[in-house]
């Protein structure tokens, strides 16, 4: 018999017991979502303030996507690219002009779209640049995160993702993030044919870099004939107050990747984007996945995205941001627990300095006690990313039950 979960405590437990423990959530169970919010099994109501980070930056359950996605659930779920279906290029076409590429290669996962864009990246190397055989190199950036694959963590520094998987994919020259120095010396080497970066490093801690690094670093990369690979999975479609983060800077990535709110959080639906000239160098039988380009991410994505039009939510989440960055730097003259506020549109983090043996993980418990969800990332950094749909009442009300959170934990 399928057990009913009735409880939170039931919920936990039974994860605990047959899941495998590769997450430390925060002890609540979530039983529903509605726009910003969501329920526990007992029914109390929080802010979220993660939104599945970043991918429900349409909100829960948004209508539009929820219609779109029964829909196609109800006419037809999968194919396999073995044969076409009748979604998939009117999502292409879409995607494509919506983006500004001329092709989309469609996957599931962020982490599959990162590959899909290394692989991308190393064909057009050795096809349009004539690097020798097996020597091509992509620079990557330390404290990255770009998901969870062994090709994907040989790119990382931190001892978490990398630790006790190797051995590890060759070919990545890692670099100090937001140091253009480093980047000019590992663009020297001419077997280089991408430079892959984040616009803001979300999982490290929210980082944004100096203004200026992107736009010159992409420059940099052009003038050596190096590929500028963007991995926005994480700040893209409207999270930092543009459509694209690079947009700040006026910088068009030659490969661009995409995954999390593309489908609002409905679906896994990932995305590579380039041009001709990088995306036609994978032929037929070369990559591929057999979810990836299904009629329902198809219509859930195209709804997802007309959302983030429609209800203009790049330019809710630039005006909500600075709203809370300034309530929040406001909030740090009195409160000496609070020693950084940063950010970009939606996606902000606060660090807390440990003080009378408390830290961001209980400042979080005491956030979900007063209804308010938030997780730390690496220790002491609390990221703040609710979904861009909230409205100015709900974000200063948050905002005040996160400050009463810091003084009374
Ligand atoms: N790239 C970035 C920038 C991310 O933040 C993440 C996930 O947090 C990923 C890639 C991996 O995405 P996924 O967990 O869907 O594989």
């Amino acid at each position: 018999m399928i057990e009913k979960v009735t409880n939170s405590a039931q919920a936990i437990e039974l994860e605990d017991k047959y899941g495998a423990h590769n997450y430390l959530p925060l002890p609540v169970v979530i039983a529903k979502g509605e726009g910003a919010y969501v329920w526990d099994v007992e029914g109390k109501k929080y802010y979220d303030f993660l939104s599945a980070y970043s991918a429900v930056n349409q909100g829960h359950c948004h209508p539009k996507i929820i219609d779109a996605l029964i829909d196609q659930a109800k006419t037809c779920t999968l194919t396999s690219r073995a044969f076409y279906n009748d979604q998939l290029g009117v999502y292409e076409k879409y995607i494509t002009e919506y983006f500004g590429y001329d092709k989309i290669l469609p996957m599931n996962t962020g982490a599959e779209a990162v590959e899909t864009a290394l692989k991308l990246c190393r064909k057009w190397a050795y096809k349009v640049k004539e690097v020798p055989e097996n020597q091509a190199k992509i620079i990557v950036c330390e404290s990255n995160f770009h998901g969870r694959t062994i090709t994907v963590v040989s790119m990382s520094n931190d001892p978490d993702s990398y630790s006790g998987f190797g051995p590890f994919t060759p070919g990545f020259i890692k670099i100090p993030y937001n140091d253009l120095e480093a980047l000019a010396q590992a663009l020297e080497d001419p077997n280089v044919a991408g430079f892959l970066v984040e616009p803001i490093q979300g999982e490290a801690g929210v980082f944004v870099p100096d203004e200026g690094y992107l736009k010159k670093a992409s420059e940099m990369c052009k003038a050596k004939n190096v590929l500028f690979i963007a991995d926005e999975v994480q700040t893209g479609v409207a999270r930092t107050g543009k459509l694209l983060c690079c947009e700040h800077e006026g910088v068009r990535p030659d490969i661009l990747v995409l995954g999390k709110a593309l489908s609002g959080g409905v679906f896994p639906v990932s995305a590579a984007l380039a041009d001709d000239e990088i995306m036609l160098t994978i032929q037929p039988g070369e990559h591929g996945s057999t979810f990836g380009g299904n009629p329902i991410a198809a219509r859930v994505a195209i709804a997802a995205l007309e959302v983030v039009k429609e209800e203009n939510l790049a330019e809710k989440a630039e005006y909500l941001g600075k709203i809370f960055r300034e309530e929040m730097t406001k909030f740090q003259e009195e409160n000496e627990m609070v020693t950084v506020v940063r950010g970009k549109g939606m996606l902000n983090a606060v660090i807390i300095k440990p003080t009378n043996g408390k830290e961001a993980w209980d400042v979080c418990m005491r956030m979900k006690e007063l209804g308010v969800l938030a997780k730390p990332t690496h220790g002491d950094i609390i990221r703040f990313a609710p979904p861009l749909i909230i409205t100015e009442e709900e974000m200063r009300a948050a905002i005040e039950l996160i400050k009463e959170a810091i003084r009374t934990v």
